[in-house]
């Protein structure tokens, strides 16, 4: 069986969830191959080869250097017409989603997003997130070559060294697929992001205003991590819709997750659920992030968390 892995990076800066792909694709065959799409990714072949990538075929075109969904469709479309895989799999990420929807257009075949375990055979047996993780839903799939994302973080990224031999692929793309192009990026904050961060501090409706978020921020900085929020506050204006954790903000799967007056409505905890461990600091006992936290601290989140920094600061000397 040839399993064939889609690599998601920006100008040959690696999206990490790719590393999960892969690691998923092993559980199905050892014996993998990715694909890369644009010159940028060529330097990431060593990466992929220390990830398990028997083969890392090279696509480059010019219409490849940002990202596009149409051209990295029809380049994927293409790829599995001259590589003939049994799967191809990617990142169920917004981009990883997209593009596999591209190419399942182009090529006539069904596509299945965010699964989370297959049974492979001539029929796969799949099961998939849906509703944002709130549902868990068993599907079949039987195509001549399977298309499928693995949801993000539903597979912990292991290295396993391979041979990673590269081999170009040549391939033509229209011009006229150049209508959906990354034209700019906006920098955000640097260092690690929320998606990644080994630690979140998240505050909800409680914190009370945009100037109340000084103590979490200030908590977070001193254990490394990031700060991250409810829709509650987003909806408030009082941080940027790219702090907010949730199903329609960032999934997050840190070390350890601090919810500071954050009531864990479903919609939030799908977000926060692939955490490792998570701290609620609530007044509310019965509140579902209660229920759910590894550990609680029933009280005034404006009192519990400048006294956890403060110990902090104690205990550093
Ligand atoms: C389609 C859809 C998508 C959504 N997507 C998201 C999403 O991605 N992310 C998200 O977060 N939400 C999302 N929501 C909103 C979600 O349903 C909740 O409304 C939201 O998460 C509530 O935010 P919150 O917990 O901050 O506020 P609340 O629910 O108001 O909870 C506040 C909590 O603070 C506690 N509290 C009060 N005072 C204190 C204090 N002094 N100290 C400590 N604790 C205190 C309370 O006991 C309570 O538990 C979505 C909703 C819909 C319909």
């Amino acid at each position: 069986m040839t399993v064939l892995v889609l690599i998601e990076h920006d100008r040959g800066s690696l999206n990490p969830a790719s590393l999960e792909a892969l690691t998923a694709a092993r559980a199905i065959d050892p014996q993998i191959e990715a694909l890369t799409l644009g010159a940028a990714a060529d330097g990431l072949a060593g990466e992929l080869a220390a990830n398990g990538a028997a083969v890392v075929h090279q696509v480059h075109a010019d219409l490849l250097s940002d990202y596009g969904p149409e051209a990295w469709g029809e380049a994927t479309a293409q790829a599995v017409r001259a590589l003939k895989p049994d799967a191809v799999l990617a990142c169920g990420t917004e981009r990883g989603n997209e593009v596999m929807a591209q190419a399942a257009a182009r090529l006539d075949l069904p596509m299945v997003a965010n699964c989370i375990e297959f049974v492979p055979g001539d029929t796969w047996t799949i099961t998939r997130v849906r509703w944002g993780g709130s549902l868990l839903e068993q599907c079949t799939l039987s195509a001549t070559t399977k298309l499928v994302t693995v949801a993000h973080h539903a597979f912990e990224a292991t290295p396993s060294q391979a041979a990673g031999t590269v081999a170009p692929l040549p391939m033509t793309l229209d011009p006229a697929l150049a209508r959906t192009v990354v034209a700019d990026r906006v920098e955000r904050a640097a260092g690690v992001t929320l998606a990644t961060a080994p630690l979140v501090v998240g505050g909800g409706r409680a914190v009370g205003s945009a100037e109340a978020f000084a103590p979490l921020e200030e908590l977070a900085a001193r254990l490394g991590g990031v700060v991250g929020c409810s829709r509650a506050v987003t909806n408030n204006g009082w941080r940027n819709h790219t702090d907010q954790v949730g199903q329609t903000g960032t999934r997050i799967a840190p070390d350890l997750y601090i919810a500071c007056g954050i009531s864990g409505a479903i919609q939030h905890w799908v977000g926060a659920m692939a955490s490792k461990k998570i701290l609620a600091i609530n007044t509310d006992p019965e509140a579902n992030m209660v229920a759910k936290a590894d550990y609680a601290v029933i009280g005034d989140l404006h009192k519990v968390v400048p006294a956890i920094t403060a110990e902090i600061i104690r205990r550093r000397g």
